[in-house]
């Protein structure tokens, strides 16, 4: 089925704001990119704003730096007079923080693409929601298919894009391991690379790039590893300390949480991170266990298996007794 309405606010308006969570990930700069090269194809003015400098690992996609980071005195007249924004990869405004109120006030069709659970459809004049995709960029990829079957197989995604949505689904996987990856997300794959990407080059960019301080970080996060109730839960605590004296910052943290969850016991992880702001929690899960709903026990949410919450000003400690005490009840 072709989302023909989202076609038409596409054909039928001219200025375009996309954007995406705070702390973008690979799925979010991949979404945002494949669909802004879409829409400068068709001649429209469209920008990305992000609450969130680009992660320097994503900055390969962004070959034109069309990405600003968000700046309310110079950018919300151009949110409040657009004609169409696009909300990429989360659906809760509070995860786009100080975009929101502009979005909100905004004349402009508002428009979801997202994957996540515990979506409100009467925040958004128009949306594709699939919480069994494994990545936005995948349901993009889909819709873009669809586009090209409406008008006779004409050519619409092209290599940059491919390599976008390429880099989206390879990192919203896990490197294609997580539950959700499926002969579909395979296929899709098999034919973005004949766009002429090469895997090895795309996951150096996105993961060959440590620096000695981050291996040392993961040192002290694998080292203060604790275990409870019989090994189910397993996680970690990282102080803004950790990231001082290894001079590194609290996004050098992606990808700790699975070393959580190669524990033969692990059915949940927790990595908890004192950041200025307040304390930074990512929940992950084995199948059985749903991570969100203690998520959102402290007002995040996500996937049932892969899931966060920001504590503003929240006290470390303090939390680390309260999420494990309440994390109990999703075990048994
Ligand atoms: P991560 O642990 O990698 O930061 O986030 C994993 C998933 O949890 C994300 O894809 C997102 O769905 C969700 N998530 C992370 N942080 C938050 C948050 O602060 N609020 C909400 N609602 N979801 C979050
Ligand atoms: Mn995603």
């Amino acid at each position: 089925m072709m989302n023909r309405d989202i076609v038409s606010l596409i054909n039928n308006n001219q200025e375009f704001i996309l954007t995406s969570h705070v702390n973008p990930d690979g799925d979010s700069i991949g979404s945002e990119i494949a669909l802004h090269l879409y829409l400068k194809s068709l001649g429209k003015n469209a920008g990305i704003l992000n609450y969130s400098p680009t992660p320097d690992n994503y900055t390969f996609l962004d070959k034109e730096r069309v990405i600003e980071q968000f700046d309310e005195a110079k950018h919300k007249d151009r949110i409040l007079n657009a004609d169409v924004i696009f909300i990429l990869d989360t659906n809760e405004f509070q995860r786009v923080r100080t975009l929101a109120p502009y979005i909100q006030a905004s004349k402009a069709k508002k428009i979801l693409i997202d994957h996540h659970l515990g979506f409100n459809p009467e925040l958004f004049d128009e949306y594709i929601v699939d919480t069994d995709s494994p990545a936005t960029g995948e349901m993009l990829y889909r819709f873009f298919k669809e586009i090209e079957a409406s008008e006779g197989g004409k050519k619409v995604i092209t290599r940059d894009m491919a390599l976008a949505l390429y880099t989206a689904i390879m990192t919203d996987t896990g490197s294609f391991k997580f539950n959700r990856t499926d002969e579909e997300t395979h296929t899709i794959i098999a034919d973005l690379l004949t766009y002429g990407l090469h895997p090895y080059d795309i996951y150096s960019e996105v993961y060959n790039n440590a620096t000695l301080g981050r291996l040392h970080l993961l040192g002290r996060f694998l080292n203060n590893i604790t275990l409870m109730y019989e090994g189910k839960l397993a996680y970690s605590v990282l102080l803004q300390k950790d990231f001082e004296e290894t001079s590194t910052d609290e996004y050098a943290i992606e990808g700790f949480s699975s070393h959580l969850m190669s524990l033969e016991t692990a059915e949940l992880g927790i990595v908890m991170t004192q950041t200025k702001r307040g304390v930074k929690l990512s929940f992950r899960s084995k199948d059985k266990v749903f991570s969100n709903e203690l998520a959102k026990e402290f007002e995040g949410g996500g996937h049932k298996n892969a899931s966060g919450a920001f504590v503003v000003g929240g006290d470390i400690l303090k939390l680390e007794k309260e999420v494990t005490e309440k994390a109990e009840k999703y075990l048994k």
